[in-house]
């Protein structure tokens, strides 16, 4: 504006009106100038530029002297001359107008060399905005400079003053710098882990990134080359969904390499097209890992074979699809794991399971699903054809586990059972095949059983036997039979009590048919208390008529785990008021088998107690002769099923012979019972045995035709 008036003035007072818009104005752009710089600093580099005081100080000192030139007159006074053919007041500077050209170019200068300083120290992407605004104030500088040294009485340089500010106006708003973007973009792609292939409009690679490059063998730029490589690998990428991401695999097995495609079209604001980039994720690690995972659940980390729920599941689906007629299932199960790990150790355990693993890999084919049930057992699920029994049979019998100097027999049994159309349910298939299993008693001849209708029926006949224990002891279905024990006159000296069931619809029942399920059941106890309890009774009715006889019950080895016998048998006694050496106890050697010393204490206190102890079933099972002498008992029951089944008669009754010898000689009773004969009586009296019982004498009969038989002698 001062410029503007001084330009076009003709008198003189409004030419230092002008003058002194002009330079006090100069001094005041300064001031603004500095301000911008400072917040243009801080929007561009992100740090506030410090301004030392003393620029402010000599901006303020120049205003003041300029504005006292009125007073004093020695900035500068106007001289009339005439341009144009008009009255023109020209400038004519004093000490004071030199003053304020140092001071304003002063300033100038530092402000440009800052801008210098921020130029060059800059990265390129961000220096054009500061070089604009540089080469601006230089411009703009250097014409006024030419203004003041041509001593041209009109200055024309404010022009350029203004298009400069129009110019720096631009670039520090509006002007974005696209190169900038561009740069920035390309870094990004270039630094990507993500292969990126770019594809022309005809679909020829036109740019590959680093990993693409890589990862398509292309050497330096042949893209060309990438883009080939690419197709090689991955097909026709023009048929690949837009946007999806498409799974790929390269190779197989440990070699595999897992990838992830997704294909995406590029086009101009017309919408046509101008080509396709593919971006390629190598996903081999995560896949690995997921693959992993996944084998993990499925897979045993032992043996390599099937989880149990992997194995159901997979032969649910194909039980759904009614692929499975002519099958089976098979239960395998080690029996008695526990000792191998117990005594040989969990690493020969271990090889032992892999061992069995191995074998029911030998066996099957890819039409049978296998896998490890449990800790020690393994199921299978194989057509019918591929069982042949007696191969089966042969490996079992003979299935040894070597390991350095250790070798262990393995005792492996199998269940079998048939897969009907109609069966949908995996676990109830497995427990039939477990239910013929465990239908194998501890043998050592038979290793496999099927499921059958024989064995459904013991099942059903199991279940609802048991359900009626409880009903039938109420009722006094359940009683004792007894068979009368003689001693070697052939008088009745006492009796065995053997439980009977007069069952409402089944009729008569020996204990046979019950007493081995309540065993397995656990429900023996029940039947055992109750006839504990009837013997009881009748030797309390007996204390007046036949106070000189006793009565002997059995006790399960299972009892000893179930109840406390010691108490409910003395409790019992004591209830019914009854002599304890009226109660015989019979406890077979299996009772001893474990926790020999607890069962030990247990017998004594039966002794101290008073009862009388018989050792049940002698020679039955695995006791040693060795073993009786440490026995707390008083009556040994040799059993003649179990020492006369010898073919060779006269080393049977040896053997009898002498444990009734071994038997006197540790002063231990001898009682034989199974005894058939007069002859075997004879012999067996001769021998030395004191007590007999046995179908000789009578069978087990009721209590009210045993006292008959007391009467008649
Ligand atoms: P056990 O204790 O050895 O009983 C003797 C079995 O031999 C009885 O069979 C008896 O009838 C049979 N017996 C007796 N004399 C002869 C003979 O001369 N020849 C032959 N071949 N057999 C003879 P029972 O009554 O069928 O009992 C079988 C087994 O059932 C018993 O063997 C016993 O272990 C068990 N038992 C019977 N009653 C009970 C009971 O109340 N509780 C428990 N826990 N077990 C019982
Ligand atoms: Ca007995
Ligand atoms: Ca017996």
């Amino acid at each position: 504006l001062g410029n503007l008036i001084i330009v076009a003035s003709e008198q003189r007072a409004l030419t230092l009106v002008g003058c002194y818009f002009y330079y006090i104005g100069m001094d005041l752009i300064l001031l603004a100038l500095i301000a911008f710089s400072k917040e243009y600093c801080r929007v561009q580099n992100g740090k506030q530029q410090r301004v030392p005081v003393l620029v402010y100080l000599i901006l303020a000192a120049d205003l003041v002297q300029m504005a006292l030139n009125p007073v004093f007159g020695h900035a500068f006074t106007l001289q009339e001359i005439t341009v144009y053919n008009a009255p023109y007041y020209l400038m004519v500077p004093l000490w004071g107008q030199v003053f304020h050209r140092i001071a304003c170019y002063g300033v100038l200068g530092l402000i440009m060399l800052s801008y210098f300083m921020l130029m060059i120290r800059m990265p390129k992407i961000s220096r054009e905005r500061f070089t604009v605004i540089f080469l601006s104030m230089l411009a703009g500088s250097l014409w006024q400079t030419f203004y003041i040294f041509s001593r041209t009485p009109i200055d024309r340089s404010m022009i350029g003053f203004a298009l400069f500010g129009v110019m720096i106006f631009y670039f520090s708003i509006y002007y974005h710098p696209v190169r900038l973007l561009d740069r920035l973009l390309a870094n990004i792609v270039s630094d990507l882990k993500v292969a990126v292939f770019l594809f022309g409009p005809i679909g020829k690679c036109i740019w590959a990134n680093e990993p693409a490059r890589k990862l398509s063998g292309c050497v330096g730029e042949d893209y060309d080359g990438a883009g080939a490589a690419l197709r090689e690998h991955f097909g026709v990428l023009e048929e690949l969904p837009e946007k999806t991401n498409v799974e790929f695999s390269l190779g197989a097995g440990e070699d595999a390499r897992y990838y992830k495609l997704d294909r995406s079209s590029i086009f101009d604001e017309n919408g046509k097209k101008l080509g396709f980039y593919v971006n390629v994720i190598n996903c081999t690690e995560e896949k690995k890992k997921i693959l992993q995972e996944l084998y993990a659940a499925k897979h045993d980390a032992l043996t390599g074979l099937y989880t149990k729920e992997y194995l159901f599941q997979k032969i649910r689906e194909r039980l759904q699809r009614h692929e499975l007629k002519d099958y089976f299932i098979a239960y395998i199960d080690v029996r008695n794991f526990k000792i191998v790990n117990d005594v040989f150790g969990k690493d020969f355990g271990d090889q032992a399971l892999m061992q069995i693993a191995d074998w029911i890999r030998k066996y099957s084919d890819e039409t049978c699903i296998y896998g490890r049930m449990s800790g020690d057992s393994f199921g299978s699920c194989l057509p019918k054809k591929s069982f042949i029994p007696h191969v089966v049979e042969q490996d079992l019998a003979g299935f040894v586990v070597k390991r350095g100097s250790a070798v262990h027999r393995l005792v492996i049994h199998i269940g079998f059972c048939d897969i009907g159309d109609e069966d949908q349910d995996v676990s109830i298939l497995f427990d039939r095949a477990h239910l013929a299993l465990s239908s194998i008693k501890d043998d050592f001849k038979t290793h496999v059983a099927f499921y059958d209708r024989k064995l459904r029926e013991r099942v059903r006949w199991n279940q609802e036997i048991s359900a009626q224990l409880g009903d039938a002891i109420l009722k006094n279905e359940i009683f004792p039979y007894l068979q009368p024990i003689a001693d070697r006159e052939g008088r009745i000296v006492g009796a065995e009590a053997l439980a009977r069931w007069i069952h409402p619809t089944h009729g008569f029942m020996p204990p046979g048919n019950f007493i081995p399920l309540f065993e397995e059941n656990g429900m023996i106890a029940d039947l055992d208390r109750h006839i504990w309890r009837a013997a009881c009774r009748i030797l309390a009715d007996w204390k007046e008529t036949h106070p000189e006889l006793f009565l002997s019950v059995n006790v399960s080895p299972r009892d000893f785990y179930l109840t406390d016998v010691l108490t409910d048998i003395t409790g019992m006694v004591e209830e019914y008021a009854v002599d304890p050496k009226k109660l015989r106890i019979e406890v077979t050697e299996t009772s001893m088998m474990n926790d020999t010393d607890d069962r030990m204490r247990i017998l004594d206190e039966f002794r101290r107690r008073g009862f009388i102890l018989e050792m049940d079933d002698f020679g039955s099972g695995y006791s040693s002769l060795n073993m009786l002498k440490d026995m707390p008992v008083d009556v040994l029951k040799i059993d003649m099923k179990f020492l006369g089944r010898s073919k060779d008669e006269s080393r049977a009754n040896t053997i009898v012979k002498n444990v009734i010898r071994l038997s006197e000689d540790l002063g231990i009773m001898s009682l034989t019972e199974g005894v058939e004969t007069m002859d075997q009586f004879h012999m067996l009296a001769e021998m030395g045995c004191e007590l007999f019982q046995g179908y000789y004498f009578a069978k087990p009969v009721p209590l009210a035709e045993f006292e008959q038989m007391l009467i008649s002698g």
